[in-house]
This record gives C-alpha cells, structure tokens and sequence, in this order.
C-alpha cells in the first residue's frame, strides 16, 4: 500500500465536511472543509520551510487550532511531530533540540527571539505561529493551495516522538509509528463508541498523548466533534458541558467538577461518557462523581510510549479503583520485579504489554530500548500491578516508586488505600525514605480534609491493625496539598526530595 496512513484515516476525510469540527470558546466554529484547507496550508508551509520526509519538527506551542493543524500537516507532510510541554523553560527545550535534531522548531512569536537563537546553534530553524494563527508560519501558510498532496508514510514510518515526563533522569524520546497511532485511535472509537453525533469536551493539553492521540484521533476517527477550550477551566467547562457528549480528563478534573455545587445530574445528564487516566483516579472520586451525577467514569490506562493499553467496559462494570481489561489487540502480563518470569495469576508483579499500540523503541537510546522492550515484543512498562479474578487490571504504582524497608517489599498503593479511608484524611502518598536501620522507611503523607483535621494517633492505631508490622508508615505527616504535574500526577520525587532526611541520624 502507498499513502499517508495516518492522513488517509484521519485527516483526508475531513475535506468531505462541511458541519463544524472545531467549536472555540467564543462559539465560532471550524468545519472538517477549513481545517483541511489550513493542514494542507501548513503542509505547504513546512515543506517550503525545508521539511522533508523523515525530519522532525519540535513545536512548543499554545494550544489551538492552528496548532493542531500543524501536528496534521507535519504528518500528512512525512514529517515527524515531536510538541513539546509548553511550560518547558529554554534551557529544558535546549536538550530537546539537541536530541531531536529538528529541521524546524515552532513556537510562540513571544518566544521566538529567545529560542530562535538557541534553535541556530542546534542547525534548526525557528518560524513563529500565534494561537490566533499569526506570526511566520502563519504568514508563510497564507495564500498557499487548500490541497497538498500527502507523503508516502507507511504504517511502520514514524509520525511522532513524544518525550517522557522523565520524573527521573533525563526525557526520552518515545518513536511513535503511523500504525502505532491508528491502531488505538480505531480502537478506542469502537471501545467506547464514538460515532460522528459526538461532541468531545477537549479541556486536555495537546503536547501529551492524552489531548493529542487520545482526544483529537479519537474524535477525528469518529467523524466527531470538538469543543477546544484552552485548559481546564471550571467555569468554561460548566458553559460548555451542556453541549458536548463526552469529557476526557485527568482525575484532578474530577475531583474539581466535585468540588462545584453547580455540577449534578441536571447539568450533565444529557452526557454519553466520562473517560479519566493518566492517573489513579481515587474510587472515592469515582463513587462521587456516580453519586453525584449518575455517571460511572470509565478509567483506562495508558502511557506515551504505548498509548492506550487498557479500559474498563463501556457496557458492563466500571470498577473503581481498576483500570479494566486490555484492549483488543493488546496482551497484559505481569511479571517478577527481579526475574522477569511471568507470575501466577492475582499476584502484583510489573505490567508488561504487547501489541500494534507499543512504540519503536526510545530515539537514539537503543541501550534504553533494549532495557525496557524485549525482543518478544513486551514493553516493561515500570508500572506494577495485578490482575483480579475477574479479569480487571489495579495499578499499585511505578516500580520505581516501590519501597523496600528491611528488604521486604511494600507496594505504597496498599497502604494509600487505607489512609484515604481514614477520618479526616482528603488523600494521601506513602513513600520511601532513607532510613539507618531499615534501608527505606515508609512514610504517609496525609492532606487534612477543609471540613475535619485527621487524628493520626487514631491512625497509626488503625493501621497497627490492619497491616503487617513493616508495612506500617514509621511515620505520619501532613502536607496542604500533594505536588502534581499537569496530567495530575503525584510528584512522589518530590515528596522524597522533601521528606528524605526525616530519619537521618543527626550528627552522622
Ligand atoms: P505518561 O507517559 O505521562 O502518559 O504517564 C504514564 C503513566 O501514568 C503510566 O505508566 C502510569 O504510571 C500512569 N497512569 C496512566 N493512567 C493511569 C491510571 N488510570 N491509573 C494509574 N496510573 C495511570
């Protein structure tokens, strides 16, 4: 087969539409026809820019829609698209430079005489596009043909490299191929029944694969559309709620729409679908949010160098706390920490997957990729987890997150649960921290609710009860709240950066 895959499925087809793709907050909207008109602008653009098959082009930019036009006109122009977290400082978007060794870097007209210089000194070149589509590329994309005719790309040619969050060391560049991304997108449409009556509530950032693969293939595989807000932001997300159908978010998400009284079963009833991930969403949040609105969120699982892996049922039971079976298409196991060895059913190990949806390794860290996929295809994902006798996969954390105290291991998922169920306690983290008898010592951090301030004698008593001696938390804190990246990810580095001297013997 020749063609563009990812444009074939996703992106050709939008020039046969003319109802609205895109709804902005304004209420002006963009149909499939316009978009297509500016992504083959775009294309022309970049490919006169000196974009050639096979080069990446690194953009940083604000999100909309002629930044998603963009990733479309990389990919339907051969190129690979690598974006960027907009809150990255120069000095950190110096390093992705350097590694992707872009042709061309897109950013912000703001910032394009700081990174115009530095992106020089790396070879690239630097053209300016605003969020209302001004600024060089802008300019350069204007008056250009409303057609271009797509590169080649097969399904195994990259059309993305997405950088880890790289909470420990340095980001890596995950290789996503055209098949890598279609596969999920097709998937996740059939999964969770998207069709073209579909309005997608898009509050996501599109530099991570949730807003970008997720959110935006998933709706333009549908043939559905979008309502683009810049963020999440409460008060936009409550105007707007009444006129979509679905809402992908992260659990912060959640626990805000929570937090406001407007939020009920009148505001929401109309909605198809709730989606949350790229973090655990807590089942209290998840029985509050079903208590509140008669909506069961559907939590699924996923990274950015697998996309989606798996997802509970759209139809059948939502089980809080798990994050359902994997996907057609993607094999689960869960293996020994220190052997490999696959594990018997029901005990916690490390979560390996296979399948059309796994990356093609890190780019230019082929020492990385042999470390994490093995030669079978399996990709060690770091996450621990187990599978439960009915078939629902439970995350307990990073591996990396795991704590050995005394030489015995102890999965902080376990003990997380018991603490949030404590009078008084909102959440918690429980991490491991250097401790001279034990190696690492288990801590609990605890965040107060508003309305009660939790006991912790009372605590500690429960947890004497109900878990073994080593498991217990040596130690009890309280925090206001827990530091959390964008996708509402706890920073445990943090927290052990904070605590890690709680058990240092003074006067060494
Ligand atoms: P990222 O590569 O930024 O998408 O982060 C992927 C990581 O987020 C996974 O390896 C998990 O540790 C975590 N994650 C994503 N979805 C969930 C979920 N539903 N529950 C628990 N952890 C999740």
């Amino acid at each position: 087969m020749t063609g563009n895959t990812l444009h074939e499925a996703l992106f050709a087809p939008l020039a046969g539409r003319n109802d609205a793709l895109i709804e902005l907050p304004d209420g002006a909207t963009i149909s499939g026809r316009a978009f297509a008109g500016m992504i083959a602008r775009f294309a022309h653009a970049l490919t006169q820019a000196g974009v050639q098959p096979g080069d990446r082009v690194v953009v940083q930019l604000e999100k909309s829609p002629a930044a998603l036009a963009v990733y479309a006109a990389a990919v339907t122009a051969g190129a690979v698209f690598v974006p960027l977290n907009t809150a990255y400082t120069p000095d950190e978007v110096d390093y992705f430079i350097e590694n992707a060794e872009p042709r061309l870097v897109l950013v912000d007209p703001a910032l394009a005489p700081v990174l115009g210089p530095l992106a020089e000194r790396h070879g690239a070149r630097v053209l300016a596009l605003g969020a209302d589509g001004g600024g060089s590329l802008g300019a350069a994309a204007r008056g250009q043909p409303e057609h271009f005719d797509p590169v080649t790309r097969e399904p195994d040619d990259l059309a993305a490299l997405l950088y880890t969050s790289g909470t420990t060391g340095r980001s890596k560049g995950a290789m996503l191929s055209h098949a890598n991304l279609l596969s999920n997108a097709q998937v996740l449409v059939e999964e969770w029944r998207f069709s073209d009556a579909d309005v997608l509530l898009h509050v996501l950032p599109i530099f991570h694969t949730h807003g970008l693969f997720v959110a935006t293939n998933v709706t333009l595989a549908a043939g559905a559309r979008m309502i683009l807000l810049p963020k999440f932001d409460i008060e936009a997300v409550i105007a707007h709620l009444p006129r979509a159908t679905v809402m992908m978010g992260v659990p912060t998400h959640y626990t805000r729409l929570l937090a406001d009284d407007r939020v009920d079963r009148d505001l929401v009833g109309h909605m198809r679908l709730f989606v949350s991930g790229s973090a655990p969403l807590l089942e209290e949040t998840h029985e509050a949010f079903a208590a509140r609105t008669g909506h069961r969120i559907l939590e699924r699982y996923g990274m950015t160098e697998t996309n989606m892996n798996t997802s509970n049922p759209y139809d059948g039971e939502r089980r809080a706390g798990t994050v359902g079976f994997p996907l057609p298409g993607v094999e689960v196991r869960i293996t020994d920490p220190d052997t490999g060895e696959v594990l018997d059913p029901g005990a916690t190990g490390i979560v390996e997957v296979r399948g059309l949806n796994v990356f093609m390794g890190y780019w230019r860290m082929p020492e990385k990729t042999a470390e994490e996929l093995r030669d079978n295809g399996f990709f060690i994902t770091g996450d621990l987890g187990r599978v439960d006798a009915d078939g629902y996969l439970h995350i307990v954390g990073r591996s990396k997150d795991m704590i050995i105290s005394g030489g015995l291991n102890v999965y902080p998922k376990e003990i997380e649960l018991i603490l949030d169920a404590q009078p008084g306690v909102a959440e918690s983290a429980v991490i491991g921290v250097p401790h001279p008898d034990f190696g690492e010592a288990v801590l609990g951090v605890l965040v107060p609710r508003d309305d009660a301030a939790p006991d912790l004698a009372a605590i500690r008593a429960t947890l004497g009860e109900s878990l073994a001696a080593f498991k217990r938390p040596k130690a009890l804190v309280t925090v206001p709240e827990l530091p959390r990246n964008t996708m509402g990810k706890v920073q445990k580095a943090e927290l052990r950066a904070r605590f890690g001297d709680r058990f240092a013997v003074s006067g060494g």
